[in-house]
């Protein structure tokens, strides 16, 4: 089995890593988080703003950044929902308006803290494969200028090819905002400055069980005085079975090129290094990296019943191969490109598509997860919010319904993997240009998104 830390192009090429020691001993601490994802080390870091003399200690089973943090494509989104259509689905309108705004002001401020993790605001194209896709692409622009959002704008295909050279493009929309960044150098940026503040990270330390406050791990046990924050995302069932009402593990599949040649480079064009989603349910999503290599992904997530996320899941021949060949139909000039690394890792998926937050053992643990493949910005967000509730300090993202309210829930098993299969197959038909059959519509009435 391929080491993820081999196989996955950021964190095989992290430089300068300031790796923790395993925990040793019992230790005591104001508050124990369980995961140096984004979500615990932004926890991390906002706990220390709001009350600098608390004790913290962060207790991680890999490194930091060995989940989805460090394996997503480091493509950002200033949308701390799915979508602002979504988001008014869910949320209602003005909800969805006060969305918007809090992404913005979040990603302005990220972009200033990130500005050494090759945090680029190059925006984002959502390219049409289809007549269908260029209308809804129309419909998102409709949507976000409703919502107050000016500089998102309309690209013909004539504009997106001289963009990104492909002959499947008829045109796109461009989402200003979000850009590209080195996911595991935000990661690192981070703890650096949550470790500066004096937060501790105990890593290759898996967390066997919480018991109220008592956080029982390997090597120790780390008790909290006031809070345990649970920051494990995919992985929070494998503590708590019972969250899984409320998501479902997927596994995401992504490949990075060679380097990219001068002529390459030049058959392609991409100058302005958006990062583009096209308009499918199942969309490709892809970048290019610092040093000029293709990030290729795809959305066609796998479940592994019963619920796995293991090392097991970690690579699929399958995806790759498919991957491979959706990229030579979308750049036949690039048709001989090899790409040298191949990974997946697992995100948490809400019925709504967002995060959800909550406690457990009477208000002991607080837990913030699902962001659904689009955490990088949202986690942020989730951090900012997980800090405040441990404090019990007011804020305007209390009251927001992604935190107050919880996601439609998802069934057990055995249902849950035939409902996979079903919602799949009815998606993947529509991926193929048919309409959304009865289930879709169903689904969509009781306000699970999928198909939108
Ligand atoms: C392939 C892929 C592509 C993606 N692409 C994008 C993208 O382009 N843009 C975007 O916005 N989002 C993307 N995402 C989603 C994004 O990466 C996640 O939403 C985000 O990283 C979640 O952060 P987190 O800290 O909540 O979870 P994680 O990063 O998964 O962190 C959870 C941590 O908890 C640790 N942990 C779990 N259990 C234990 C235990 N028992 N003891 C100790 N530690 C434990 C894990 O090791 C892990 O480090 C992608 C995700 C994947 C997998």
């Amino acid at each position: 089995m391929r080491d993820i830390e081999q196989s996955c192009f950021w964190l095989a090429t992290r430089q300068d890593v300031a790796e923790n020691p395993p925990l040793q001993s019992n230790c005591d601490a104001d508050i124990a988080i369980v995961g140096a994802g984004f979500t615990g080390l932004w926890t991390a870091f906002f706990l220390k703003q709001l009350e600098p003399g608390l004790d913290i200690v962060v207790v991680e089973q890999g490194v930091a950044g060995y989940g989805g943090s460090g394996r997503n494509a480091g493509i950002v989104s200033a949308c701390i929902d799915h979508s602002h259509a979504l988001a008014i689905t869910h949320f209602g309108r003005s909800e969805a308006a006060k969305l918007a705004r809090l992404g913005m002001e979040n990603i302005d401020e990220l972009a200033q803290f990130a500005s050494d993790c090759d945090f680029q605001r190059t925006g984002l194209l959502q390219v049409a494969l289809t007549a269908k896709h260029l209308e809804d692409c129309k419909e998102n622009m409709a949507v976000a200028e409703g919502l107050g959002i000016k500089d998102y704008r309309l690209l013909s295909q004539d504009e997106v090819r001289a963009e990104i050279n492909s002959p499947l493009y008829l045109g796109a929309g461009f989402v200003s905002g979000g850009g590209i960044i080195n996911p595991v150098k935000l990661v690192d940026k981070i703890k650096r400055e949550a470790t500066r503040l004096g937060v501790r990270f105990f890593e290759r330390t898996r967390v066997l069980a919480i018991d109220g406050s008592s956080v029982r791990a390997e090597g120790g046990t780390v008790k909290a005085r006031r809070q345990v924050i649970l920051a494990t995302d995919a992985y929070s069932h494998h503590l708590f079975p019972k969250l899984l009402f409320r998501f479902i593990p997927l596994y995401d599949y992504i490949l990075v090129s060679e380097p990219l040649t001068e002529a390459q480079r030049g058959a392609i064009g991409w100058h302005n290094r958006q990062g583009v989603t096209d308009g499918r349910t199942f969309f490709n999503y892809y970048r290019l990296t610092e040093d000029h290599r293709i990030l290729w992904g795809t959305s066609e997530a796998n479940y592994y019943p019963p619920n796995r996320v293991d090392q097991q899941c970690d690579h699929s021949e399958h995806h790759y191969a498919t991957l491979r060949e959706s990229f030579k139909r979308h750049f036949p000039q690039l048709s001989d490109l090899e790409f040298v690394y191949a990974w997946g890792g697992p995100i948490a998926s809400t019925t709504r598509l967002t995060p959800f937050f909550g406690t457990l053992a009477g208000g002991k643990i607080l837990y913030g997860l699902g962001y659904t493949g689009h955490g990088i910005g949202s986690t942020r967000v989730a951090g900012k919010i997980l800090a405040h509730l441990a404090l019990k300090l007011p804020s305007e993202l209390l009251e927001l319904k992604m935190v107050r309210e919880k996601p439609f829930p998802y069934p057990p098993e055995p249902l849950r993997s035939l409902s996979v299969k079903m919602v799949t197959h009815s998606l993947r038909r529509v991926d193929r240009g048919d309409n959304p059959n009865a289930l879709l519509r169903l689904l969509d009435a009781m306000g699970i998104g999928f198909s939108s």
